[in-house]
C-alpha cells in the first residue's frame, strides 16, 4: 500500500500561517506605494472583499487559469487578490500602480506572492516553531509501522519539509532515497501549474476543475499510489480523480480529502453528489485516513 500525500493542511493546520501570508501580502503591496498607503490600504481591503464574494472567479491563477478556488484554503484567497489585482490593472489606476511597481523590482505577481507565502511561514514558524501537528506525526507513525508505503508531494519546499519532519520526529529521507519505514519527501512538486490554453476541465459535481497540470501528472505516473491524501481538492485531488475516472490502473485508487473548518461547503455539497467511492471525505485530519488504510 502506498499513500502520496500533500503536506500542508494534511501534517499542518495552516490558519497561522494563512494569516501571516496574507499579512505579508498586504504589507508588501503597501510598499509598494510609500505615498499613497491610504489609497493602496484600502485598495487592498476592496480587493478582498471582491474575492470573497466570488471564489470560483478569483483564486490561484495560473497561466491565466485557475488551479485553486479562492476559498479552498488558508492560502488560496492571497493568491486570489493578486488574479483579481492582475486583472484589475486594466481599468484601475491604482491596481496599474501596484502592478508597475511590482515589474519595476524585477518581479512576476506569482514571484511576489511566492514571496509572501515564504515570509508568513518563516514568521511564524519563528515564533511557533514548525507546525506538524502531533496528531498528524502520530497518524504519519502508525501508518509507517503497520507497513504503508509513504510520499509526500508538496508545493512546499523540500528542506522546510525535512526540517519540520525531523522537528515532529517522524523519520523521512528525500525522494529518490527510499528507506523502508521512512517518508520519502517530493517537494517543490508544482502540482499548481498548469499546461498550456485551455487547458483540460473535469466536472466535480457542478464544479469545473484543471486538471492540465504537467508536474504533477509525471509524479503520479512515477508514483502510482494506492491512494492520495490532500486538503485542497483542486490542487491535490482533481487530477487523480481524473485518472480514476480514465485509466484501468487507478480504478481502486483511493482519494482522501480531509475536511477541515476551512473546507468549502459549497464545494462539500458537490462532492457529495459523486458516485459512493470517488472522492471519500475524511473527517479528522491524517488519523482519519489512518484508520481507513489500517483497518483489517
Ligand atoms: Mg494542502
Amino acid at each position: 500500500m502506498k499513500l502520496l500525500s500533500d503536506f500542508d493542511g494534511v501534517w499542518t493546520f495552516p490558519a497561522a500561517e494563512g494569516t501571516a501570508h496574507g499579512a505579508a501580502l498586504d504589507a508588501a503591496l503597501l510598499a509598494l506605494l510609500p505615498t499613497e498607503t491610504d489609497a493602496a490600504r484600502d485598495w487592498i481591503g476592496a480587493a478582498r472583499w471582491a474575492v470573497r464574494q466570488e471564489p470560483m472567479r478569483w483564486g490561484w491563477s495560473v497561466a491565466g487559469r485557475l488551479s485553486a478556488f479562492g476559498d479552498e484554503d488558508p492560502f488560496t484567497e492571497h493568491g486570489a487578490v493578486l488574479h483579481y489585482l492582475a486583472l484589475q490593472a486594466e481599468r484601475d489606476p491604482l491596481a496599474a500602480r501596484l502592478v508597475a511597481a511590482i515589474e519595476a523590482k524585477g518581479q512576476s505577481i506569482e514571484g511576489f506572492g511566492g514571496d509572501a507565502h515564504v515570509a508568513g511561514v518563516k514568521q511564524v514558524e519563528s515564533t511557533r516553531g514548525p507546525g506538524i501537528t502531533e496528531a498528524a506525526a502520530d497518524a504519519g507513525r502508525r501508518m509507517l509501522a503497520g507497513g504503508i508505503e509513504i510520499v509526500v508531494v508538496s508545493n512546499s519546499g523540500t528542506e522546510k519539509l525535512q526540517r519540520w519532519f525531523e522537528h515532529a520526529r517522524v523519520p523521512a529521507v528525500v525522494h529518490p532515497t527510499q528507506v523502508d519505514g521512512q517518508l520519502r519527501l517530493r517537494g517543490s512538486a508544482k502540482k499548481f501549474v498548469l499546461g498550456p490554453s485551455p487547458g483540460k476541465q473535469i466536472m466535480v459535481g457542478d464544479l469545473s476543475i484543471d486538471v492540465a497540470r504537467p508536474f504533477y501528472t509525471q509524479v503520479l505516473d512515477e508514483e502510482a499510489p494506492d491512494a492520495v491524501v490532500g486538503d485542497v481538492l483542486s490542487l491535490d485531488l482533481s487530477l487523480p480523480l481524473h485518472l480514476k475516472r480514465t485509466q484501468v490502473a487507478w480504478k481502486h485508487v483511493r482519494l482522501f480529502w480531509l475536511m477541515h473548518p476551512y473546507t468549502p461547503e459549497r464545494m462539500k455539497r458537490e462532492v457529495a453528489k459523486l458516485a459512493p467511492g470517488e472522492v471519500e471525505m475524511v473527517e479528522g485530519g491524517l488519523a482519519g485516513v489512518a484508520e481507513r488504510l489500517l483497518a483489517r
